[in-house]
């Protein structure tokens, strides 16, 4: 455990220990759900087929865009050539499901562990399937917390891209957002007159990222897929994450400033949509307003929500841990937190329980696994995945994210009474 001083002189506790968090497997439950021309082949075990199956709920659709292929026990003792068995159950998959334009090949622990290389697998099978593009990347537990999934697949599609350029003139909005938000923020960029787009979209086309094209990004999770943006000669327009009215705020002005569009015109253009989330805010402040927050480190969004919830909602932050600090990509975020804030980096999970109790918090943000011992001591948690399942950007979702943190306080209130 050691402790460094970020860019001004915030104190970032680093912790290098056991950690609790769900694989980047997960992911695949929103992104299946967004990319429409996607497939998305786990090759794990059956528990990794019971993570994904359970976390997506009950699936109603005949045709789900995921599956697992499961490496039995001969293929991870080497037995078996765990390759071929691969290409057989994707000509299977393609002959039946021929509308799939892009299939991912999604590697887990056990993948990992017999050092099967899908990145080979992708491009001989791009190669045999020519009306499907195939891609790989790494949801593995070993790899990955539960939002670095996303990053992973964003990253590989941006890598993988070989078809015709985008619009450098285009700006690109990073991150898979709901389609209800989306489409809001498609609305606010058409009238600032910005030509957009979004990655993912909704049918991936393959599409080039061209050079010079300027991006902003949605969720703070995304270092790799800025690496590979970055490679392709992309840059970031740096800007605080659209949560909240200050947040969403910061993110159009800044998008907007780098299109040659007035501050001036984005006020006339937001303001009624702020006025509206302001009013709605007022309520949430009233119920939250002097709670105190702890934050375990789990899906990166961390350092913007409880920026959104010190300074619209008046939460007290007590602890913020983060899986990781990227220090470039939050660098309109940290100078916005309290000087009283504790950031902490990377997990110790006994430590931090530690500093819970003492601090002894009216909230945890935290995730399944330490959620319910907590609620057995008494505490009132706050399930971090739930923040990446919810539509929570933009003016039209501020109180509701705000809400999110609400329920659990309402809750046990009404259960005290
Ligand atoms: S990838 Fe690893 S951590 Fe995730 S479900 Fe499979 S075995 Fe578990």
């Amino acid at each position: 455990m050691t402790l460094a001083a970020d860019h001004r002189e915030l104190p970032v506790l680093k912790e290098r220990g056991q950690h609790e968090v769900f694989c980047g497997l997960t992911g695949i439950v929103w992104l299946h759900r967004k990319i429409q021309n996607a497939f998305f082949l786990v090759v794990g075990s059956r528990t990794c087929a019971h993570l994904i199956q359970s976390a997506a709920g009950v699936m109603i659709f005949a045709e789900p865009r995921f599956a697992t292929a499961i490496l039995e026990e001969k293929d991870l003792a080497g037995l078996a050539d765990a390759n071929e068995e691969l290409d057989r159950v994707v000509s299977r998959l393609l002959a039946r499901r021929p509308e799939i334009e892009l299939l991912f090949l999604v590697g887990s622990c056990p993948s990992e562990v017999i050092k099967l290389d899908l990145s080979k697998t992708a491009e001989r099978l791009s190669a045999s399937h020519p009306g499907t593009r195939v891609l790989s990347y790494s949801g593995s537990g070993i790899e990955t917390t539960f939002t670095q999934g996303e990053d992973a697949c964003l990253a590989a599609m941006v890598r993988g891209a070989t078809g015709a350029p985008t619009d450098a003139n285009e700006l690109c909005v990073v991150g898979a957002l709901p389609d209800v938000v989306e489409d809001q923020f498609q609305r606010v960029f058409e009238r600032l007159e910005i030509p957009v787009r979004f990655l993912p979209a909704r049918r991936d086309a393959g599409a080039t990222v061209a050079p010079g094209t300027r991006y902003l990004l949605a969720q703070p999770f995304l270092t790799e897929t800025a690496r590979a943006l970055g490679e392709r000669g992309a840059t970031r327009i740096p800007a605080p994450f659209p949560f909240g009215v200050e947040g969403t705020r910061g993110w159009l002005s800044a998008g907007a400033a780098a299109f040659g569009v007035s501050d001036e015109r984005v006020e006339a253009v937001v303001a009624p949509a702020e006025a509206r989330a302001r009013k709605a805010l007022e309520r949430m402040r009233e119920r939250l307003g002097g709670k105190k927050i702890f934050f375990f480190p789990d899906s990166q969004l961390e350092v913007p929500l409880a920026r959104f919830l010190h300074r619209e909602v008046g939460m007290e932050l007590t602890e913020v841990g983060t899986p990781y600090l990227h220090r470039e990509h939050l660098d309109h975020e940290l100078p916005m937190l309290p000087e009283s804030v504790r950031l902490s980096e990377g997990q110790d999970v006994e430590r931090q329980l530690d500093r819970l109790r003492a601090d002894d918090p009216d909230l945890v943000v935290c995730g399944l696994g330490l959620a319910n011992p907590l609620e057995a001591e008494g505490r009132r948690t706050k399930w971090s995945i739930e923040l990446v399942f919810t539509p929570v950007h933009g003016y039209e979702q501020a109180a509701d994210l705000a809400e999110l943190f609400a329920r659990p306080l309402v809750r046990a209130e009404r259960l005290a009474v």
